[in-house]
């Protein structure tokens, strides 16, 4: 079964996806409590248990600063508070882009620190070259975000109950 169960930290934050088969582990173990809870029952011998949907950890976890976050396409857009880098507009998700600092055609990659949210317009005027190249100045360092939330955005707005902690 592919369900997913969000855990959050003892202070809310969202920390990651995991099984349900870990999450129950982790119940069982009273690492984690339940928070929310599916309709339906996981069924085992000698009891049942509500399939769970959130748990919150019993203890805090402290996030390494230094923990590596996927960089995704929403995550940037929200970083950057879906504002174009360049020119400062906010024309609409559906108009921004993600820009690669230094192009991938120069050896860019695709991380926190390379990649920013672009209108189509600066996008396009930018082209295949570096801000300097293009003469153009970004609006703020790209770096990664500090909130864990972010790497998980694409994913918690997939789930109505996992909506809510999208942001505490
Ligand atoms: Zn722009």
């Amino acid at each position: 079964m592919g369900q997913r169960v969000l855990v959050l930290n003892a202070s809310y934050e969202p920390l990651q996806l995991i099984s349900v088969r870990r999450a129950v582990i982790l119940l069982l173990q009273e690492k984690a409590e339940l928070i929310e809870a599916a309709e339906a029952q996981l069924r085992a011998c000698a009891f049942s248990l509500d399939i769970p949907l959130v748990i919150r950890l019993v203890r805090y976890i402290r996030i390494p600063r230094r923990l590596k976050l996927p960089c995704s396409r929403r995550g940037v857009f929200a970083r950057d508070r879906e504002t174009c880098q360049y020119c400062g507009s906010q024309p609409g998700r559906a108009y921004l882009t993600m820009d690669h600092v230094v192009p991938r055609s120069q050896g860019g990659g695709t991380s926190w620190e390379n990649v920013v949210t672009a209108c189509r317009d600066c996008n396009h005027r930018k082209g295949g070259r570096t801000p300097d190249q293009a003469n153009m100045i970004l609006l703020s360092t790209p770096r990664q975000p500090q909130y864990l939330a972010f790497a998980l955005l694409g994913e918690l707005e997939r789930h109505d109950v996992w909506r809510k902690y999208t942001f505490g």
